[in-house]
């Protein structure tokens, strides 16, 4: 890996952070707050929150297994994408390297921060090398993106060549783990310590079922983290969303409890869809949602609509064409698309 400075925009390695009164009052025991112009009546929404979430971080360590400076919190994992390319690539003139397809959103935070994207197709297994990746960078690509398991795909990207790619690159490796928690493949998350140049994104928005209080996670060691710390909005996480993570946090538990259910329902929704004629192909999947090719995907998207139940079309992206992404929902929701399906 190259030194962290040179990977960094200089203006951000540079930059003297924001100092909110939060920061500079820390330790004391106090009771009376009369530094940051709050309003003291409107208990308890009248005070700013903390900006470096610590009581969240201090539970979030323990369930993930990394320690507490190794974490950054963002409105969602999309704060965590942007925000890799505000710290780390300059616009106009660095890139980045992506498998093709995969998650949206790499290059629509790309395109907003004027950094050249560079999709790299995966193989009909819907797998690709460190080689290949390595082939498609050059003196100015700074971040390389991985999604395992993927999005739209489902599948693992295979583990020996990600290592591999994070011994070799020079630049940063994100391995975005959003659908960890439905792989039976250990989370590259837990190898952090091992490489210097290794960014893990999780989310509280698919297995810990809390997408509308948009909290997502970025794991690195600690020198990567005060970047993002020092980049991102003082108060970035409001309270509501800090006491509502603290709440799921207390019970790991009932996660795991709606994990299991998910996977017993994914394993059903695959053998059903093998007994559909109108479908062609189930591919494996590690995550919560399956990838499935239909005869006419359009045609049974639209039709699927007019019976009020949406799934996401992806006839469209590369390799995936006719192609339905299904989410697994709750036994019920999962029955009403099965019995629609079978009467198309
Ligand atoms: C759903 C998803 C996310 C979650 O994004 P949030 O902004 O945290 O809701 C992140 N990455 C991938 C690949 C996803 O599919």
């Amino acid at each position: 890996m190259k030194p962290l400075k040179e990977l960094t925009r200089p203006n951000i390695w540079n930059l003297k952070p924001y100092s909110s009164a939060r920061n500079e009052y820390s330790g004391h025991v106090a009771h009376v707050f009369l530094d940051a112009n709050e309003n003291p009546y409107n208990k308890p929404y009248n005070r700013y929150p903390d900006p470096l979430q610590e009581e969240v971080k201090a539970k979030l360590a323990i369930v993930k297994s990394v320690n507490p400076e190794q974490i950054f919190l963002g409105n969602g994992s999309d704060e965590a994408i942007d925000l890799i390319y505000r710290c780390f690539t300059r616009p106009g003139q660095d890139n980045v390297v992506a498998i093709e397809p995969t998650y949206g959103m790499y290059k629509v935070c790309a395109d907003i921060n004027d950094v050249a994207y560079r999709p790299v197709l995966l193989d009909e297994h819907f797998q690709t090398t460190a080689n290949h990746l390595l082939n498609a960078c050059d003196s100015h690509t700074k971040v390389i993106w991985i999604c395992s398991p993927n999005n739209p795909t489902g599948n693992e990207i295979n583990r020996k060549e990600i290592t591999a790619l994070l011994q070799r690159f020079e630049g940063l490796v994100v391995v975005d783990e959003a659908y960890s928690d439905f792989s039976a493949i250990s989370p590259l998350r837990l190898e952090l310590n091992k490489y210097p140049n290794l960014i893990v994104l999780n989310t509280f928005s698919k297995a810990w079922g809390c997408a509308a209080i948009r909290l997502g996670m970025a794991f690195a060691q600690k020198n990567i983290i005060d970047i993002f710390n020092k980049v991102k909005y003082p108060y970035n996480i409001n309270s509501l969303t800090q006491q509502q993570a603290l709440q799921i946090l207390k019970d790991p538990y009932e996660v795991d409890k709606w994990v299991k259910t998910l996977l017993l329902e994914r394993s059903r929704m695959t053998e059903a869809f093998k007994l559909l004629p109108i479908c062609k192909k189930i591919y494996p999947s590690n995550a919560n949602f399956i990838l499935v090719e239909m005869n006419d995907a359009q045609a049974i998207y639209n039709y699927l609509v007019e019976k009020g139940i949406i799934v996401r079309n992806r006839t469209n992206v590369q390799l995936c064409h006719n192609c339905l992404r299904i989410t697994i929902g709750s036994k019920s929701e999962n029955n009403e698309l099965l019995a629609a399906l079978r009467q198309y």
